[in-house]
């Protein structure tokens, strides 16, 4: 479990800047789907030898209405969830009401808070800060975060608490994974229950899905071996495969008082998403896609699990609306084109057998074996269809492929500047492993390694 730290602060005050800062080390993966060009909302970061999850409250300003009302709810959701909070305003503008709106509710409740002025790049950091004092948060730490200064600083102050409440969050080296290890890992993958979690933002039918799957007569659910402090984890079999299903909405919690507000938790999707070998990803047919879909779907490509889209309430509409629907799917969700979309009715049932199909599918691809013969052979053949560019003069020459690791498959290429790869040649190459491989449901990641 990662500690989560949550940026809050106005409008302009640079929280995209500094989440972009934090996120961008392990961006490796989305950086391969051009679709995705949103701001994500939430990422896994990582600073020197600790990584946590980063989470941008969107701009809170303190007196707002209807629908930004909604949105400042899920900030203060966000807030209730974080570990640490990094309050950012602006040094240069200086202070604002909308600060001291967000100031006083960041007093009243019992969080961890840094107030960070940023922007003090090129003026006096000192003088200009000086005014936020008044906020009555403590001490002032001043960064730039477009240009890095102080960020450092003011990381090794905010991660270092937490330290002792988690463990988890120093990232211990890891050997270069060698063919046999991945192999190890592929064969224990496929000897385990696969773990789907079904996730979506609120409202989209996760519970009814749930409900729905758990009722399904095919479907033998067991005993719950215990919970952990969000997810429910509910162990079933069906079709002779074993699954622990990853259950976000709290369909089998018991119910508390505080249930409303509890439902939809940003932390506890981000973590079943990382536990998963699978995800499920809701999205409601009659909103279309939203950028907290998007903001989803840009965490679940970062963290290289397989990934299946249900489009649910597909019942009742008529057939022009869902040719809209289908192509506002084609359209927007076209980065995505390894992963399958089902169209269901959680409510009827209508299209919910099937996601097992692709399930299955997914999780196959993500473990299924693939050697050092074949990649190299498949790599050849990208090379003669597809010559790798010159780099400064030279010709980039790849010379021999090899599997790094399953779910998702990771492809090690080693050879001359591979690292000065374009990321189309990248894309170009991810594109014809996948079809090569006949691999679907997963993303494939691929790794380069200069020399032999
Ligand atoms: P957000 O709305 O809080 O997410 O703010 P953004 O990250 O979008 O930043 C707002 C503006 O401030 C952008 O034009 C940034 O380029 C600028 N900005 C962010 N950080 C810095 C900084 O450290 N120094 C300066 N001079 N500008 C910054
Ligand atoms: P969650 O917040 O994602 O768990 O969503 P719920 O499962 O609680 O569903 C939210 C609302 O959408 C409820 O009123 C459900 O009855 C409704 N709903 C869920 N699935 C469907 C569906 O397939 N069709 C229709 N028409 N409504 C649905």
């Amino acid at each position: 479990m990662l500690p989560v730290v949550a940026l809050v602060g106005r409008p302009n005050v640079g929280k995209s800047t500094l989440f972009n800062r934090l996120t961008n080390t392990r961006d490796a993966l989305v950086a391969d789907y051009p679709g995705l060009t949103r701001d994500r909302k939430y990422g896994q970061a990582k600073f020197e030898k600790r990584q946590f999850i980063v989470v941008d409250t969107g701009g809170i300003t303190g007196d707002e209405e209807g629908i930004d009302a909604e949105m400042a709810q899920q900030s203060l959701l966000a807030i209730e969830e974080a570990d640490v909070v990094l309050f950012l305003v602006d040094a240069r503008a200086g202070m604002l009401p909308a600060d001291q709106g967000i100031a006083d509710h960041l007093r009243r409740i019992n969080k961890k808070v840094f107030v960070v002025a940023n922007k003090v790049d090129g003026i006096d950091g000192d003088s200009e800060s000086a005014e936020f004092y008044s906020l009555g948060l403590g001490e002032i730490k001043q960064i730039a975060a477009a240009h890095g200064r102080g960020v450092s600083q003011l990381l090794q102050d905010a991660l270092k608490p937490l330290e002792t409440d988690f463990p988890d969050m120093e990232i211990v080296d890891e050997e270069p994974e060698e063919e046999e290890d991945a192999e190890t890992q592929r064969q224990r993958l496929q000897a385990l229950p696969i773990k789907l979690a079904i996730v979506g933002k609120p409202n989209v039918g996760k519970s009814t899905l749930t409900n729905r799957i758990l009722g399904e007569e095919r479907v033998v659910v067991f005993d719950m071996p215990g919970t952990t402090r969000d997810s429910v984890y509910i162990p079933m079999e069906r079709d002779e495969r074993e699954y622990i299903l990853i259950d976000t909405a709290g369909v089998r919690k018991r119910r508390k008082i505080s249930e409303a507000v509890e439902k939809f938790s940003i932390v506890k999707t981000l973590q079943a998403i990382e536990e998963a070998n699978v995800v499920l990803l809701v999205i409601d047919a009659r909103e279309g896609i939203t950028d907290q879909d998007l903001s989803l779907l840009g965490f679940v490509l970062n963290s290289g699990r397989s990934l299946v889209v249900a489009v649910n309430k597909w019942d009742g509409l008529s057939t022009d609306v869902k040719d809209d629907i289908k192509r506002e799917m084609d359209r927007r969700l076209g980065f995505i084109d390894f992963a399958r979309i089902h169209f269901i009715s959680a409510l009827h049932g209508s299209g919910v057998g099937n996601l097992f199909e692709s399930v299955q599918e997914a999780y196959m691809s993500a473990t299924k074996r693939i050697n050092t013969a074949l990649l190299t052979q498949i790599m050849e053949m990208a090379q003669d269809d597809h010559q790798p560019p010159l780099v400064r003069g030279r010709r980039v020459k790849m010379k021999y492929a090899h599997a790094g690791g399953y779910n998702p498959p990771v492809i090690v290429i080693h050879g001359n500047q591979v690292d000065d790869l374009p990321s189309s040649y990248k894309r170009f190459l991810m594109n014809y492993f996948r079809k090569a491989l006949e691999i679907m449901g997963t993303p494939i990641k691929i790794e380069f390694r200069e020399g032999n």
